[in-house]
C-alpha cells in the first residue's frame, strides 16, 4: 500500500487546510526572542526547566530517544498528550463526523468508541473470537469503504491477550487501500513479544501507539506515541494543539529513558507476581478462570464476581468491575502491584473462599 493510498483515506479538508504556525515553529533560537508575547526573565524553576518559553512543540532530543527506544526513524514518532490523545487525532484525521466509522473487536479497551463518539464516527464491532483472539476473517468481513481505522489492542485491555505479531501483519497486508490499522501496544512491554513497529517499513497502513505511562511508570507525565509512516505523523501533526508536552513532563520522560534498567527491573518483577497471582488465584474456591495475560493485569471470572469486589472494597482494595464487558459479566481486572499489595488482595479472596471470616 503506497503511502498516497493511506493519505486519500484522511478527510480531505484535513489535508486541504493550512495548519497553525506557532511562533516556536517559526523561530526558536535568537539572543532576543520577541516574537510569542512570552515573560522575560529566566524562569527557570528549582529543577532547571526553562518555564517562561513555550516548550518545543515536538521535542527534538526526546523525539530521538523514542525513536531509538521503539527502533524506528524519528519522523516516524509523534509525541501526544498520553496515546488517548493520538487515537483522538486519528478519528479527528480520518473519520468525516456522520459518514466513516472505526471497527473494534470488543472486549476491548473503552477509549476507541469514546473517541469516535465525540467524533460523530460510527463503530462497528467484530467481537474476539472463544479464547478472547482476534478474529482477522471477522474483521475483514465486516470492512466497508466507510470504515477508515481498525483499532487492535495487544495485549488487549481488558484480557491481556496478546495478539501475534503474524497476524497483525495478515491484517495490515488485507486492508491495505482500505483501511488503516492502529494496534495499541498500551502494554507491550509486559509481553516479551516483539512490536508490530518493525513492520511499519513494509506497512504505510499501520499506526501503533505506545505509552510512557504503563511499562515506564509515568502516567501522570501525559506522555505518550503514535508511531506511523513519516507521511501519516505529519498529518496528525497539523491537528495537534500547538504546544502540547509540557517542558516539565519533557525532562521526567528523559530522565526515567536515562534509566532503563529501573524500567526493566519493574518489568521483571511484574512478571513474576503476575505469574505468582495467575496461580494462587486459580486455585481459589469460587474463582472460575483467570485469563492468560501478557500484560500488568488479570482478568478474573468469579462464580459471585460483585460479592468479591465487595470483599476487596472493604478490605480497602478497588478493582475493576468487567461486567459491562461483552462475555465478561462475571469477571473482575486486577492490575499485579507490589508484593504485599498482591498479597492483600489473596487475604481478603482466601476469607472470602472460606465463608467470610473477617471484614
Ligand atoms: C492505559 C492505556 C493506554 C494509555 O493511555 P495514556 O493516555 O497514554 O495514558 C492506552 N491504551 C490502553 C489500552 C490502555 O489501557
Amino acid at each position: 500500500m503506497s503511502v498516497s493510498d493511506v493519505l486519500s483515506l484522511a478527510r480531505p479538508e484535513i489535508r486541504a487546510f493550512r495548519p497553525y504556525s506557532s511562533a516556536r515553529m517559526e523561530a526558536d533560537e535568537a539572543s532576543v526572542m520577541l516574537n510569542a508575547n512570552e515573560a522575560w526573565g529566566n524562569g527557570s524553576s528549582d529543577g532547571g526547566v526553562l518555564l517562561n518559553r513555550y516548550p518545543e512543540p515536538q521535542p527534538g532530543g526526546l523525539r530521538a530517544r523514542l525513536a531509538e527506544l521503539y527502533e524506528v526513524a524519528g519522523d516516524n514518532v509523534l509525541m501526544t498528550r498520553g496515546s488517548d490523545e493520538g487515537m483522538d487525532l486519528l478519528l479527528r484525521a480520518f473519520c468525516r463526523a456522520g459518514k466513516d466509522a472505526i471497527l473494534i473487536t470488543p472486549p476491548t479497551f473503552g477509549m476507541y468508541a469514546i473517541s469516535a463518539g465525540v467524533q460523530g464516527a460510527g463503530v462497528v464491532e467484530a467481537p474476539l473470537d472463544a479464547g478472547f483472539g482476534v478474529d482477522v476473517d471477522a474483521i475483514l468481513d465486516a470492512v466497508s469503504p466507510a470504515m477508515k481505522l481498525v483499532f487492535l489492542c495487544s495485549p488487549n485491555n481488558p484480557t491481556g491477550t496478546l495478539t501475534p505479531l503474524a497476524k497483525i501483519e495478515r491484517l495490515a497486508t488485507a486492508l491495505a487501500g482500505r483501511a488503516l490499522l492502529v494496534v495499541d501496544e498500551a502494554y507491550i512491554e509486559f509481553a516479551d513479544a516483539p512490536s508490530a513497529a518493525a513492520l511499519l517499513p513494509r506497512h504505510a497502513n499501520l499506526v501503533v501507539l505506545r505509552t510512557l505511562s504503563k511499562a515506564w511508570a509515568l502516567a501522570a507525565a501525559r506522555v505518550g506515541v503514535v508511531l506511523a509512516h513519516r507521511e501519516v505523523a505529519a498529518l496528525l501533526e497539523r491537528i495537534l494543539a500547538p504546544y502540547p508536552l509540557p517542558a516539565p513532563s519533557v525532562e521526567l520522560v528523559l530522565q526515567a529513558l536515562s534509566r532503563p534498567e529501573a524500567m526493566r527491573e519493574r518489568i521483571g518483577r511484574v512478571r513474576g507476581e503476575r505469574e505468582r497471582m495467575a496461580g494462587l488465584l486459580g486455585a481459589l474456591t469460587g474463582v472460575r478462570e483467570v485469563l492468560p495475560s501478557a500484560a500488568n493485569f488479570l482478568a478474573v471470572r468469579f462464580d459471585d464476581a460483585h460479592a468479591i469486589q465487595a470483599r476487596l472494597a472493604a478490605a480497602g482494595i478497588v478493582v475493576r468491575d468487567l461486567s459491562g464487558q461483552p462475555r465478561l459479566a462475571d469477571a473482575l481486572r486486577i492490575t499485579i502491584a507490589r508484593s504485599e499489595d498482591n498479597d492483600a488482595v489473596l487475604d481478603a479472596l482466601c476469607e472470602s473462599a472460606y465463608g467470610g471470616v473477617a471484614g
